[in-house]
């Protein structure tokens, strides 16, 4: 079994984009919005802040009361747009109840939108033609190159339908000729699909979800969920115990994915500047 190790391919390539960063003309700046004060993503905010710190990026932190308006929100998103300075703009995800999320994401223009999640930079990927890639699928596409698998012709089962994660993540794999199948909660008998999986995606948010009896021996195992357990530790959605043995590769929870979503952010966002500087 190949443990699929993240934190040391983020590293790689975070060193490699620290090297590019310093032979650019602009110095990318990425703008974080944060709206309220949810202890999760504040985690993942000071994270992208640091994984901007690494590399010579400059990062705009702003920090908004959780009972902004949709309109100071809008005021402040426009802004960002409108200063040449500012190369990606993220607004971190959920917001609080009372604003839109999807005029939210609209409001960014795509070509700031390093997160890929407005509908052009949706509807790129869809069509293969796309400037960013949104950063959890495209980081999982360095780590299942870094197993050695080609894709052309596999199985891959992507569990969980989110437009973050899952739906984006089926289409990658398409666009690299494997055979995708999407599975969610209304999926009958998951089992039996997930067992005919070369390339198994867990992205439920269920901790120990994925058992071994779900999965094809020689599998590659990827595991997207970040759940907190009562004792405050991190797992994700595999029974990592008892998958590992049966896995060709596995990413673990946590040092697997997460920390390529950071590197593949940073890369959207040396991409934005450079685009926007051509
Ligand atoms: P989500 O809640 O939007 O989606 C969960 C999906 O799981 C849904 O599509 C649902 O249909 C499916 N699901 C739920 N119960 C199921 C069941 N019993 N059988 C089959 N499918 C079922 O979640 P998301 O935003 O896609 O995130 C999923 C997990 O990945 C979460 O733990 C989240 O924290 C984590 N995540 C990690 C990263 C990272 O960088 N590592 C990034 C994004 C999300």
């Amino acid at each position: 079994m190949k443990l699929l190790d993240g934190k040391a391919v983020s590293a790689r390539l975070m060193e490699e984009m620290a090297r590019e960063v310093e032979t650019l003309s602009v110095k990318p700046c990425l703008a974080v919005v944060l709206v309220g004060d949810d202890p999760a993503s504040r985690v993942y905010v000071n994270n992208k802040k640091k994984g901007c710190e690494k590399l010579g990026i400059r990062s705009l932190e702003y920090t908004m009361p959780k009972e902004t308006t949709q309109a100071q929100l809008l005021e402040l998103i426009d802004a960002l747009n409108e200063d040449k300075n500012v190369h990606g703009i993220l607004v971190q995800l959920p917001l609080p109840k009372h604003l839109d999320e999807k005029t939210v994401i609209r409001a960014i223009r795509p070509e700031k939108d390093v997160d890929a999640f407005h509908p052009v930079n949706v509807g790129k990927i869809m069509i293969g033609d796309f400037d960013f890639l949104p950063c959890t699928p495209a980081g999982i596409m360095e780590l299942i190159a870094e197993s050695g698998t080609d894709l052309t012709g596999k199985e891959c089962v992507v569990i969980g339908r989110s437009n973050i994660v899952g739906k984006p993540m089926a289409m990658l794999l398409l666009h690299k000729n494997a055979t995708v199948t999407i599975c969610h909660s209304k999926t009958r008998d998951l089992k039996e699909v997930t067992r005919r999986a070369d390339v198994l995606v867990a992205a439920v948010g269920i901790p120990n979800f994925v058992t071994a009896d779900m999965v094809r021996p020689g599998a590659v195992v990827i595991d997207v969920g970040i759940n907190r357990l009562d004792d405050g530790k991190l797992t994700g959605d595999v029974d990592f115990e008892a998958v590992s043995p049966i896995a060709s590769a596995i990413t673990p929870v946590p040092g697997g994915v997460g920390p390529m979503t950071i590197a593949m952010l940073m890369r959207n966002t040396i991409t934005a500047a450079k685009k926007q500087n051509q």
